[in-house]
C-alpha cells in the first residue's frame, strides 16, 4: 500500500470506538462512519480478531466504495481460557447491555474460583485493525494492553468492559480514567501506532 489515503470510512457502529479512532486519524484525511451510511455490521464469523476485522473492513468498503479501516477488539481473561475474547460484544446480549456482560464475567470467574476476588486475574484487551478496499485486505495489525480484572465495576467513563479493567502499573480502571488518558495507553492506540504509516 503506497498511496496515501484522502478519504477513509471508519467501519464501526460502536460510538465509543468511533470517537477514539477519529481522535487518532490525521486531520487531513476526511473520515466517514458507517452511521453516515446507515450500514448494519456484517456477521462476524471469523475465528480471530484479525479475521473479523478483515471481514468488517471488506464488507463496509464494498458497500460504500471507500477505503475502510475496521477494528475488532475484545477482552481476554486468562483463567477463562481467554474468554470472552472475540465474543466480547456478544456477551452483552441483543441490547448491548454491558452490565449483563460484566455480571457474566463475574459469574464465570466465581464458577472457576470462589476466591478470585482475592487474586490477580490476568487479562488483556486486544485490538485488530484492518484496512481494506473492496475485496482486498491492504494491511492488518494487532495491539494489546495487559492488565487485570477489578473485583468490582468502577467508574462511569468509556464503554464496554472499561469499568472492570485495570491496566498494568495503574490503580484505576479504564472506566475511572479520563478518555484522553485511556486513549494514550490502550490496545487501539497501540494497534494504531503500527498502522498509521499507511494513512
Ligand atoms: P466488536 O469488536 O465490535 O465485535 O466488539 C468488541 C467488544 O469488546 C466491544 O463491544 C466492547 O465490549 C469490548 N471492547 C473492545 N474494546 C474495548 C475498550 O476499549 N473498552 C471496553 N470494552 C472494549
Amino acid at each position: 500500500m503506497k498511496k496515501k489515503i484522502k478519504k477513509l470510512l471508519i467501519g464501526t457502529n460502536n460510538i465509543g470506538k468511533l470517537r477514539e479512532i477519529r481522535s487518532l486519524i490525521p486531520k487531513k484525511i476526511q473520515t466517514f462512519s458507517t452511521l453516515d451510511f446507515n450500514l448494519k455490521s456484517p456477521k462476524e464469523n471469523g475465528k480471530t480478531f484479525k479475521q473479523n476485522s478483515i471481514i468488517k473492513s471488506k464488507y463496509f468498503s464494498k458497500k460504500t466504495n471507500l477505503i475502510c479501516l475496521a477494528d475488532d477488539s475484545g477482552l481476554e481473561i486468562d483463567i477463562l481460557n481467554k474468554k470472552p475474547g472475540i465474543y466480547s460484544a456478544r456477551w452483552a446480549g441483543k441490547n448491548k447491555d454491558f452490565k449483563i456482560a460484566i455480571k457474566k464475567v463475574f459469574r464465570k470467574l466465581s464458577d472457576k474460583d470462589k476466591n478470585w476476588k482475592k487474586k490477580t486475574i490476568k487479562a488483556r484487551f486486544m485490538c485488530a485493525l484492518s484496512i481494506s478496499y473492496q475485496n482486498k485486505n491492504l494491511v492488518s495489525v494487532l495491539g494489546k494492553v495487559e492488565g487485570k480484572i477489578s473485583n468490582k465495576a468502577k467508574g462511569k467513563n468509556g464503554f464496554g468492559y472499561d469499568p472492570i479493567f485495570i491496566p498494568n502499573n495503574q490503580k484505576k480502571t479504564f472506566g475511572q480514567m479520563s478518555s484522553s488518558k485511556k486513549y494514550r495507553m490502550d490496545h487501539r492506540f497501540k494497534a494504531f501506532k503500527k498502522i498509521k504509516k499507511f494513512l
